[in-house]
């Protein structure tokens, strides 16, 4: 789009000159195709648990006034299951939104990234269990300035999918590494069934799933990916993955030394 303005002259008023003004729309368009999208998407994960609790909600009201409550149990545990399901919903949706307001700093400190891996790992351990899944930290690096509650998200959101998508009885790995320029690495292996490389490029957009009818039984919202990469970006750092169908997947994260 072009605009243009009219220079005057000062005393008389009289036009002399114009300016035109080539306006980049393209990327104005794009970004909010993208907040659309987004609304769009987010409304409909939304919508979805609700209108199961509703269903069974009033199934449940309608058996209790013709006293056949003998399904109670089994419609609240659906319903419990459909609010837990809410509730990561909104707490991925509020992460990334306050990543996105502009005044939401990050908080700097030395962090202790073994310290943190190990809270995680304590965190997934039932989780991993359940699968026969060996959770395994690995590496040294020194304390570094990060938002530690930030860095202990990504590795939560990184080693839980890893423990979601591999089949049972695999492995995980948590490395802590420093690369040649000295820049600290985080690096989150597994040798599950790994990615196909046609999603490799579009992973980390924001509830971008390979399987949305089985990741969603998984307990994903699609968030998780798009949050780490926000999470990377907003310390400088960032992400990005390989993976080797049939073979594993791997994560790596780079934190630019500060
Ligand atoms: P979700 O909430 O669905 O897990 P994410 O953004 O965290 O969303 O991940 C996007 C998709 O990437 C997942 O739905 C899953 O299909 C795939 N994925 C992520 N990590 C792995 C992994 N370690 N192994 C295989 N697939 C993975």
């Amino acid at each position: 789009a072009v605009s243009v303005n009219p220079i005057r002259n000062e005393k008389t008023k009289v036009i002399y000159g114009v300016v035109g003004i080539f306006h980049d729309i393209t990327e104005m368009k794009k970004a909010e195709q993208i907040r659309i999208d987004f609304v769009g998407n987010a409304s409909h994960e939304l919508r979805t648990p609700l209108t199961s609790i509703k269903g069974y909600v009033d199934t449940l009201i309608e058996d209790v006034k013709t006293g056949q409550i003998q399904q109670a149990g089994k419609f609240l545990d659906i319903v419990s299951r459909n609010i837990d399901r809410l509730m990561d919903l909104v707490n991925d949706l509020l992460s990334i939104s306050t990543m996105e307001s502009t005044n939401s700093e990050l908080k700097l400190e030395q962090i202790n990234p073994l310290q943190i891996s190990e809270h995680v790992v304590a965190e997934l351990a039932v989780l991993a269990a359940e699968k026969n899944i060996a959770i395994r930290v690995i590496g040294e690096v020194p304390p570094f300035t990060a938002d530690a509650r930030k860095v202990e998200q990504v590795l939560r959101n990184l080693v839980s999918n890893a423990v979601k998508y591999i089949p049972n009885g695999k492995t995980v790995q948590i490395r802590w590494e420093k690369d040649p320029k000295n820049n600290i690495l985080l690096r989150v292996i597994d040798d599950g069934q790994g990615i196909p490389a046609e999603h490799l490029d579009r992973l980390f957009e924001r509830f971008y799933r390979i399987d949305k009818g089985r990741t969603r039984d998984s307990g994903g919202t699609g968030l998780g990916l798009a949050i780490v990469k926000h999470i990377m970006q907003s310390h400088g750092g960032s992400v990005t993955v390989k993976s080797i169908e049939g073979q594993g997947s791997e994560f790596i994260c780079t934190f630019p030394i500060r």
